[in-house]
């Protein structure tokens, strides 16, 4: 099922623009199940802030029924798009897909507010195609977050920027970590290790926008993570995947990114292409949606998609017994991006145990943390709520250390935490890997 874009207007729908498939909308059954999975429905109650209240709002501007207005605009912005939804959906529903063609028609009617498109040009047009400006503008921040009298600073801030504030990541403490008990992966990693990447296969590692601009170490622990487990690398790829303008309906940009990506891993001529982001990844293995099925770009893009790799995905088959553990109890955060939509549980959670030794636990709840791309900045109040839910059941674990595979938690919960004075380190699983392996 590709997000194809009709020349032919559709309903109430745009011609030229990505349009929700009738075949994607006709799989939901109504049956309900997925609303107790959804995030934004738990915490308003309303039928039209649901997956299937949505899928209902798409189906009925398709059979113009409703006009394409502002209305379906907001409630399709409430959605974090985390795609709990498709995880408990028994019919196949593609919820994801359904909702980023919605979102691209709802971008191309100019129904999203002005200052969102002013804002959204500037960062997903502008600034993150281009790596060195990418760096250039978060310069001042990274260097900001070094200096001691920050906290000082937040205190004096309106509420909206002190949340920006509190997400901006200060270097971090050496992980306290002991020598192992024993050599030997847990049991369940023979579950991860399918399809054993042969030792010394050639990967290329994924650098991104935002997280090479932010938080630098962590693709630096990547490509150790990745040395010490036996592969060799080709140089990294150091644009940006396009995911957040797929988020945001601005499929042309993300096109553009997509086959500039494409081309440079054909060209380094490795195997693997392997990505330390929850929402790179999950993005890069749908590229093919990106593109009409009779455009070549459709299969190079369903090709190069095989070859895409989560970290983990990438460790753990290699079964590499960690040489210390870590000295924390600690917890594993699915993050939305890999356990919904690359249905990826298992890996991440072989790897984090045996860094854990025996202190691990799980957190028993998978719900998003309100992070979800830009969601904290354009829907504050239901990310807080999300993110407070999140907190509360980190405190019931009693866990001292969070790790998660996605930068946008990392400093979601970095926030949190911060904000409500516990004293938890939340870290990426690259950086655990690395000072376990
Ligand atoms: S993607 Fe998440 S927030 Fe959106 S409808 Fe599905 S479960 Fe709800
Ligand atoms: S999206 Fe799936 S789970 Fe939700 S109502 Fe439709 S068929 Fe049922």
């Amino acid at each position: 099922m590709t997000m194809a874009s009709d020349t032919e207007k559709i309903g109430n729908y745009l011609p030229g623009v990505a349009v929700p498939s009738e075949e994607g909308l006709n799989l939901c059954t109504h049956c309900g199940l997925c609303l107790n999975a959804c995030p934004t429905y738990r915490v308003i109650g309303n039928e039209i802030d649901s997956p299937r209240g949505r899928i209902f709002m798409m189906r009925q501007v398709r059979e113009e029924q409703m006009p394409l207005n502002e209305l379906v605009a907001e409630h399709l912005y409430v959605c974090l798009d985390c795609r709990a939804c498709e995880t408990a959906c028994p019919s196949g529903v593609p919820y994801g897909e359904l909702v980023e063609a919605a979102r691209a028609q709802v971008e191309a009617a100019g129904l999203t507010p002005r200052s969102w498109r002013l804002g959204r040009w500037l960062f997903n047009v502008l600034v993150l195609p281009r790596p060195w400006l990418t760096r250039l503008v978060f310069f001042a921040p990274r260097l900001y977050a070094r200096f001691p009298w920050r906290a000082a600073v937040r205190r004096l801030l309106p509420r909206k920027l002190r949340a920006l504030e509190a997400s901006l990541p200060e270097p971090r403490a050496t992980l306290p970590v002991q020598e192992a008990q024993s050599q030997l992966m847990p049991v369940s990693a023979s579950a991860a290790s399918a399809n054993r990447p042969p030792a010394g296969a050639k990967a290329m590692a994924l650098t991104g926008c935002v997280m090479e601009a932010m938080l630098p170490h962590l693709n630096r622990a990547t490509e150790s993570v990745l040395r010490k487990a036996g592969y060799t690398l080709a140089p990294a790829h150091t644009g940006c995947c396009g995911a957040l303008n797929v988020h945001a309906g601005e499929r042309d940009e993300a096109q553009r990114m997509a086959k500039a990506l494409i081309e440079a891993f054909e060209r380094s001529g490795a195997a693997y292409f392997v990505s330390n982001s929850a929402g790179c990844g999950a993005q890069l293995k749908e590229y093919d949606r990106l593109f009409d099925a009779g455009d070549p770009w459709h299969e190079r893009a369903r090709a190069f998609a095989a070859h895409v790799l989560d970290l983990s995905q990438a460790v753990a088959p290699r079964m590499v017994p960690p040489k210390r553990t870590l000295e924390a109890k600690v917890t594993y955060q699915d993050a939305c991006h890999l356990a919904h939509a690359q249905k990826i549980r298992t890996e991440p959670r072989v790897l984090v145990q045996a860094a854990a030794g025996t202190n691990f636990c799980e957190l028993g709840n998978d719900q998003c943390c309100g992070s979800a791309g830009v969601y904290n900045f354009t829907h504050p109040e239901m990310s807080n709520e999300l993110l407070r839910q999140k907190l509360e059941q980190i405190e019931a674990t009693g866990a001292d250390l969070v790790v998660t595979g996605n930068p946008g938690c990392l400093m979601q919960l970095r926030r949190g935490v911060a904000e409500r004075g516990m004293s938890v380190d939340v870290r990426h699983i690259a950086e655990v890997l690395d000072a376990t392996l």
